[in-house]
């Protein structure tokens, strides 16, 4: 490809609404521009990109067993009333009607339509398993659209669909699309881990994220090196109490005057004890309950947790000035003595311990002493905290790592979450009439784009692996004026395009320095720089764009000494 004749229109400034790295530089190389909030348009380098990515998914997809089909974006409410998720899904699911006044949406994920689709094509376990998958756009109207294609409203999904005669088989559903996923980000040379996570609206007990690793990564997930058990932050669990010895009733309770000392900082200092000698209450409304948490003072809540304790649909804190109107005194002095709650929940950590320190209930006032066993009316004990680095694995003790990550795809088991409702059923082979086990499998193909330059760029732009490069060499002839270097450059254009690979030839009549500039912000993997000095020399310049490091080949064995220099950049890659 000449650069002449293609259209990348780069940019020296990023747009002003781009926060984060992937976004900036993919508006810069002229891969994105965005129409409306969340909604861009995939510019042609830029769509190279998520093609290469899309053939990966494909290919792994067909290799693994499924099946390649394509289902409308515009989907009938009827079908989603039938799932109930039309009232459950909120407003990220875009609605409206048509001019017959019916109701439709666009389709955020597919689990409806599919199982509409084969309950009226499946009769037989003689058709089962069976897997269908697609790439397609999906639409969400994001609370929070936002870092480009990372969280757009309007994306570009794969998503496939298992359907299963018995738990076995979809057991061997499931693990065929993790191989396979395994193997797509693997391939796409991405750095990632699979990791347990909660299953959020989708349904189904399990699942696992697959996470690109980076610093900027929204998601927090905490890994094992010992064991290689990884989950997200969001869903790993904290040991179990040991039981052990319980330590000895303390004296009775006794106030503390602590004007105006609110958060559990300036308790901290004032009393001069460190964070892990107090208690800290928080209240929320679990499905219309009021709900007092209790974790240790250096710990934070997780709200899934709680949320899955109480299998509850919605959970928020208490506002400030509900806290004050219902318990009578400010959020820093609230304290699980006397403390009128529908239901008290503390951290397991908090069990066995006595001699903690609290909120009296009461403003500017804190308890010492406290025994909760003694003192307070704890309904029960669960595993309520975050945890952080270091924490014990829970599978084998050794410090869990805290990493940062971007979520690329999922995949769930569902069961009968959608089979049963909207009667997906099947003859077994005692003529049965029985509901089929679904499995649904994402990967964000668009978002693996920017998530792989968020974790792969630098100061320059963008660093592509070569699975996901649009081109993997970009030829700069230097001196385009030179009939000599024009020549050379086209020959080399033309002998690598003939191998089969991707090549843009930067043509353009411009200075060497905007070539470099736009090479490095463009992030092919391998450049080869031809100019007329180097010509008169007998070499050509070859560049790794990640390492940096350049290289002279002879003119006149080029074309095995780049083939063994193109070995070399691919295995820097091989993860
Ligand atoms: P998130 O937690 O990031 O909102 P999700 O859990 O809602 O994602 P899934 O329903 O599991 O996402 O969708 C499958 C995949 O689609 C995700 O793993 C992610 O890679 C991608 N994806 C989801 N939402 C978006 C979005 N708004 N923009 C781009 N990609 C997305
Ligand atoms: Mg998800």
């Amino acid at each position: 490809m000449l650069w002449s004749r293609f259209y990348i229109p780069t940019l020296k400034e990023a747009p002003a609404d781009a926060e984060v790295i992937s976004h900036r530089l993919m508006a810069r190389a002229g891969m994105i521009r965005k129409l409306t909030s969340g909604v861009y348009v995939y510019m042609p380098y830029g769509l190279m990109a998520i093609n290469k990515v899309a053939a990966v998914a494909r290919e792994e997809m067909n290799r693994a067993g499924a099946i390649e089909l394509a289902m409308p974006m515009v989907q009938p409410a009827d079908l989603w009333r039938e799932s109930g998720r039309w009232a459950l899904y909120g407003k990220e699911l875009l609605r409206f009607k048509d001019r017959h006044e019916r109701d439709f949406c666009l389709g955020p994920t597919h689990e409806e339509v599919i199982s509409s689709l084969l309950r009226g094509e499946l009769r037989s376990y003689r058709q089962l398993p069976l897997n269908l998958y697609q790439i397609q756009t999906k639409f969400r109207d994001e609370i929070r659209p936002r870092f480009g294609l990372m969280r757009g409203r309007e994306f570009i999904m794969k998503d496939a669909y298992s359907f299963d005669r018995d738990e076995a088989g979809a057991e061997a559903s499931y693990e065929a699309m993790r191989a396979a996923y395994a193997r797509i980000f693997t391939r796409l040379g991405l750095r990632f881990r699979a990791v347990e996570a909660d299953s959020g609206a989708i349904g189904g007990k399990f699942s696992h994220e697959y996470m690109v690793l980076a610093r900027t990564g929204e998601d927090a997930i905490v890994s094992c090196a010992a064991c290689g058990y990884a989950a997200n932050l969001e869903r790993a669990a904290s040991v179990p109490p040991a039981g052990g010895k319980e330590e000895a009733s303390p004296p009775p309770l006794e106030d503390i005057a602590t004007p105006n000392v609110k958060s559990i900082e300036e308790l901290s200092s004032f009393l001069r004890l460190p964070p892990e000698s107090f208690i800290k209450t928080i209240l929320l409304r679990v499905d219309g309950r009021l709900v007092a948490a209790l974790v240790r003072g250096d710990r934070m809540l997780n709200e899934i947790k709680l949320r899955n304790y109480f299998n509850a649909a919605q959970v928020e804190l208490l506002p400030p000035e509900k806290t004050l109107e219902l318990c009578g005194a400010p959020a820093g002095f609230i304290g699980p003595v006397g403390l009128k709650a529908d239901y008290m929940l503390a951290d397991y950590e908090l069990a066995g311990r006595r001699g903690w320190i609290a909120g009296a209930g009461r403003l500017d006032a804190h308890l010492r002493n406290l025994d909760l066993s003694r003192d307070a009316k704890v309904d029960a004990y669960a595993d309520l905290r975050l945890l952080t680095g270091g924490d014990p694995c829970p599978h084998c003790g050794a410090a869990l790592e805290l990493a940062r990550g971007i979520e690329v795809g999922h995949v769930f088991k569902l069961g009968r979450k959608y089979s049963e409702p909207m009667k997906l059923n099947f003859l077994d082979e005692n003529g049965v009439e029985q509901p089929m086990l679904m499995g649904c499998y994402g990967v964000g193909i668009s978002r693996v784009v920017a998530a792989c330059i968020e974790q792969n760029h630098d100061e320059a732009g963008i660093i592509f692996p070569p699975a996901i490069a649009p081109f993997a060499v970009e030829i700069l002839n230097l001196d385009p004026s030179s009939k000599e270097a024009v020549d050379k450059a086209v020959e080399i254009h033309n002998l690598i395009a003939a191998d089969g690979l991707d090549v843009l030839l930067d043509d353009r009549e411009e200075r060497p320095g905007v070539k470099f500039k736009d090479a490095d912000l463009l992030g092919a993997p391998m450049q080869i720089i031809v100019g007329a000095r180097g010509l008169a020399r007998g070499v050509l310049e070859v560049k790794n764009r990640r390492s940096g490091l350049r290289a002279e080949l002879p003119v006149v064995s080029f074309t095995t000494d780049f083939a063994a220099w193109q070995d070399t950049v691919r295995a820097e890659w091989k993860i």
